[in-house]
């Protein structure tokens, strides 16, 4: 190790040459200890000049060897940027007179940006003069990145905990206000002394809350899904004509009393197949032509289809809902699209969940769309998505859907049906629906009995898919392999999953529903299924 220079110390002049030879191995030892640590090493005089240092110091210096680097400044080696405050700190330690341990911006050996950790003391004489300083500093990047990735994702964690309770209160609260409404509602059914208005006004309630329920419980396991990453395309060839009337033609009824003008706007070389996922899509308008109709008193609500582009292979496609209602804020467009924030009201006279666009948003991403709003207040909003659909190839091949049955049509006779249910609630339900369309009912509530009565006088089969003994798809297998009935067997349920339902159709069932099933629905069934076209 080269010694601090003293100019003011005496050189010893000795004759005793043990002593020198003594005083150089103890030199040489040292130096061999400064080389081995993992960190530069490195000590200047007064005016910040190196007077020495280790090789791992002169590499990250950009020269040969430790000898290169005497009598240069950290300024002359690094430049102003980095050698600045390093003067500044060796000054300070200088001044105080004591050691300072720093983290501080420097450089590798591959000149690329480093942190340190610095350990910086004064050094003195034997008559306590300050001589200079010395250090030792140990390169620490990968360390801080590291602290600084861990904290991110602790940060990360933290926000998504708190997100999740919140929205776990969020569904709570949702859940149970119209909970309390409907239990409140039906107190003043028991009491019985109701007019006829306000027993019109309770009952309507009740349905407008009960509705609220099941959309909030569909929304929440959509929105759960979508969260976990377990919503799956599901492709096919989707008639976008088709689908976009149906839409029209869904909300004319809601708007027929209303100032609104519900419009279609469709490119007129469309091609009649694209391929797509079709629950997603009819989803995604939904949503977006529901807001629209819903925050909009008078004006138009239009559906625009536009080709932005064709190949051989797919086309462009842009869809947009244009409305000219409330409109929204500009600092509040992306606060729509956070779980449960509505802007106005409440959800007793909207409906809403408030997670609508939030999985709307979702959705698109899954589909590998994008989107865009446009809003300003008082004038209107424009919700849009784009994206590519391929033309479907032979994998997907194109099935004409049944045409629907007149459903004014008159029911000429009373078809016998086979209802198996286990849940005395909805047995009482499904039996009233189904009688009031002028069916006669049979009625049971395990698959043993239904194998039992099943005979060919029944012209349909309305099947649980959940019943207590057996899962639908394994019933429908026994009720075809062992009995030599054929009639048409529909699945009801509470919610069914895509492969659970692929399993009742290839066991032989013609059609799967969902609770609360409507009369409208059900007349609707027996119509298409027991009366051939000719038949009225
Ligand atoms: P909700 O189910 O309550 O309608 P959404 O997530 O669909 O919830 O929408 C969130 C909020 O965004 C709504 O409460 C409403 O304030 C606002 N919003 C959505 N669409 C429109 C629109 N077309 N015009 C004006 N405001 C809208």
């Amino acid at each position: 190790m080269e010694p601090i220079h003293d100019p003011d110390k005496d050189h010893p002049s000795s004759e005793n040459s043990d002593i020198i030879s003594a005083l150089r191995e103890e030199n040489d030892t040292l130096h061999r200890i400064i080389e081995l640590l993992p960190g530069n090493v490195y000590w200047k005089d007064t005016e910040g000049k190196f007077l020495g240092c280790n090789k791992n110091m002169a590499y990250v210096a950009g020269v040969e060897s430790p000898d290169d680097i005497t009598g240069k400044t950290t300024v002359q080696l690094f430049g102003e940027k980095l050698g600045n405050p390093v003067n500044q700190i060796d000054n300070q330690v200088m001044r105080e007179g004591k050691e300072h341990t720093i983290e501080e911006q420097g450089v590798t050996s591959n000149n690329q940006p480093a942190i340190y950790l610095s350990k910086k003391l004064p050094v003195y004489n034997k008559q306590g003069k300050i001589l200079g300083t010395m250090g030792v500093s140990f390169d620490i990047t990968d360390r801080k990145r590291m602290e600084k990735e861990l904290k991110i994702a602790k940060e990360i964690a933290e926000a998504s905990e708190r997100a999740k309770s919140r929205f776990v209160a969020t569904v709570n609260h949702e859940l149970r206000t119209p909970l309390a409404s409907i239990l409140g509602l039906v107190d003043l059914l028991k009491e019985g002394d109701l007019n006829d208005r306000d027993l019109e006004k309770t009952t309507t309630s009740i349905e407008k809350s009960t509705q609220y329920l099941l959309n909030l419980v569909n929304d929440v396991l959509d929105f759960s899904k979508l969260e976990t990453g377990k919503y799956t395309l599901q492709l096919g060839p989707v008639n976008f004509s088709h689908l976009l009337r149906d839409l029209r033609d869904m909300f004319r009824p809601l708007i027929r009393n209303r100032d609104i003008v519900l419009r279609l706007e469709t490119d007129k070389n469309l091609p009649n197949f694209l391929l797509g996922d079709e629950h997603i899509l009819r989803h995604v308008l939904l949503n977006f032509v529901s807001n629209a109709v819903k925050y909009t008193k008078k004006g138009r609500v239009t559906i625009k289809t536009q080709m932005l582009q064709q190949t051989e292979k797919y086309v462009r496609l842009k869809i947009s809902i244009k409305d000219t209602g409330i409109g929204i804020p500009e600092d509040k467009l992306d606060e729509i699209f956070q779980p449960f924030q509505q802007l106005n009201d409440t959800w007793a006279s909207r409906n809403g969940t408030g997670l609508g666009l939030t999985i709307v948003k979702k959705l698109i991403e899954t589909m590998g769309a994008t989107m865009e709003v446009e809003s300003k207040p008082g004038k209107g909003s424009t919700f849009s998505f784009t994206m590519d659909y391929p033309f479907p190839d032979e994998n997907y091949p194109i099935i004409e859907k049944k045409p629907l049955p007149n459903v004014n049509r008159e029911m000429t006779r009373q078809p016998i049906v086979l209802v198996i249910e286990d849940d005395p609630i909805i047995q009482f339900i499904h039996r009233k629906l189904l009688i009031n369309i002028g069916c006669v009912v049979d009625m049971v509530d395990n698959a043993a009995d239904a194998l039992r009565i099943l005979n060919e006088t029944h012209e349909m089969i309305f099947l649980d898919l959940s019943l207590p003994d057996i899962r639908g798809p394994a019933l429908i297998k026994k009720i075809r392999e062992t009995t030599p009935y054929t009639c048409p067997i529909v699945i009801i349920s509470a919610f069914i999953d895509k492969e659970e339902e692929i399993a009742c159709m290839k066991a032989g069932a013609i059609e799967s529903i969902t609770k609360p099933v409507s009369q409208a629905k059900l007349r609707e069934l027996i119509l298409q299924h027991c009366y051939p076209p000719d038949e009225s």
